[in-house]
């Protein structure tokens, strides 16, 4: 007997391709020592000694929290001074239009996972663009739906609007439900973010999908304060608040970067409804799903969140540290562009966040030749991803010319 286990349909690696790579620079490092090895393999933000910045405020009030406050269950939709916090950390300034409910889940992979389940069919196709977390087709795959990918740019490098709407126009003409995630700003894996007149064109092809088909529209915000000024990086949201009453979009927003609180598991889904009815079911389906995936999500983040912005003085302590942080972090995107367009090596079109990615034919390969100098990053479908988040802002100005070396060794 080789296999006990029912597969259905699904495609189960041997490894999971992130951990592997991550895994190889780990051994890299105890072989050869931390300074000669550069992991831009990890998804986490890492200050420029190597150690996983963790906002010194977040970690304070999480070391503080009385026993009740991090072992009791919490309720399966969150604590309500969680979900009034949350709402507050994911909107910022913008008053919503539309009916607002709050679900609590362990992590945006929760939130994600709740929107396909809820608002697609077994089977359906779940529409996203090419460049994407690839998690999204293993939950999709995990609730038996497919994935269905748009080219995310263009021959001249802007977002692919005329492919979302052949995309959009060819899934509703054959299904009922339509579940789309756009993953903005600071996309994963190539730091893009849609543009205001990317987010028009959005609205234009979404205004005219027929009225007798329900697209939720989840905007997957995991990087979003990380991606520039918090204003700037959420104006977007009135362009996607108070669509046709068949659209509902679906805010999915994180504590894991946000916190920096990854290992936490802590975020939220918001709907922004056309109904009270609508945002009600939200709340009741969603909340059904989450008890019977995971229960109940877990209570000491929200605690912390929830603190955070009940005293003025402790949220105005995070906003800073974060905003030194985001800094550095934008400070490594921009190091690491301008060494490439200075020795020619390409990138898929890029604004800021965690990571840049470059295109080529050979990831695999191209990965294993860095290795060689230990140099460690994510071989993707047709491209390799880079961590900024990880590397030092020097390894950000190293990068770009080591990785046109090996790829010119293999060409
Ligand atoms: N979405 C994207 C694009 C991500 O990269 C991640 C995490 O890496 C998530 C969502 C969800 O993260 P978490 O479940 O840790 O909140």
């Amino acid at each position: 007997m080789k296999s006990m286990a029912a597969y259905n349909g699904r495609e189960i690696p041997k490894e999971d391709k992130v951990f592997a790579a991550s895994g190889k620079a780990l051994d890299a490092a105890a072989k050869y020592g931390p300074a000669e090895v550069i992991n831009a393999t990890v998804g986490a933000l890492y200050d420029d000694e190597g150690k996983l910045l963790v906002l010194k405020s977040v970690e304070k009030e999480m070391k503080s929290l009385p026993a009740d406050k991090f072992a009791a269950y919490a309720p399966i939709a969150g604590t309500p001074g969680f979900k009034r916090a949350i709402l507050k950390a994911a909107l910022g300034s913008y008053e919503p239009k539309s009916y607002v409910c709050v679900v609590g889940t362990p992590g945006g992979t929760g939130s994600i996972r709740n929107a396909i389940a809820n608002y697609s069919c077994p089977g359906d196709r779940i529409l996203t663009h090419s460049w994407h977390w690839a998690p999204y087709k293993s939950i999709a795959a995990e609730l038996y739906r497919g994935i269905e990918r748009f080219d995310m740019f263009d021959d001249e490098g802007c977002f692919n609007i005329a492919d979302f709407d052949y995309k959009v126009k060819k899934l509703t003409r054959n299904q009922e439900h339509l579940v789309i995630i756009l993953n903005t700003p600071a996309n994963n894996p190539t730091g893009y973010a849609l543009t205001m007149d990317d987010w028009y064109g959005v609205k234009k092809v979404l205004d005219e999908v027929p009225l007798d088909k329900k697209v939720a529209l989840v905007l997957d915000v995991a990087y979003i304060d990380f991606a520039g000024e918090p204003e700037e990086v959420r104006r977007f949201l009135g362009v996607v608040d108070n669509l046709r009453s068949n659209i509902l979009p679906i805010i999915a927003y994180s504590a894991s970067k946000t916190f920096t609180l990854y290992g936490a598991r802590c975020a939220a889904m918001i709907c922004l409804a056309h109904s009270p009815e609508v945002a009600e079911e939200f709340g009741r389906i969603n909340t059904f799903s989450s008890r019977a995936t995971w229960s109940n999500p877990p209570r000491a983040p929200q605690e912390v969140i929830e603190r955070i912005y009940a005293e003025e003085g402790l949220l105005a302590e995070v906003e800073a540290e974060r905003a030194t942080a985001r800094d550095m972090l934008l400070a490594r995107g921009r190091a690491f562009e301008e060494k490439a367009s200075r020795c020619g090596l390409e990138i898929v079109p890029f604004s800021a966040g965690f990571f840049v990615t470059v295109p080529f034919s050979e990831p695999d390969r191209l990965c294993e030749k860095l290795n060689e100098k230990n140099v460690f990053l994510i071989p993707l479908e047709r491209g390799v991803r880079v961590s900024v988040a990880a590397s030092s802002e020097e390894n950000c100005r190293r990068l770009p010319a080591m990785i046109k070396a090996a790829m010119d060794e293999l060409i």
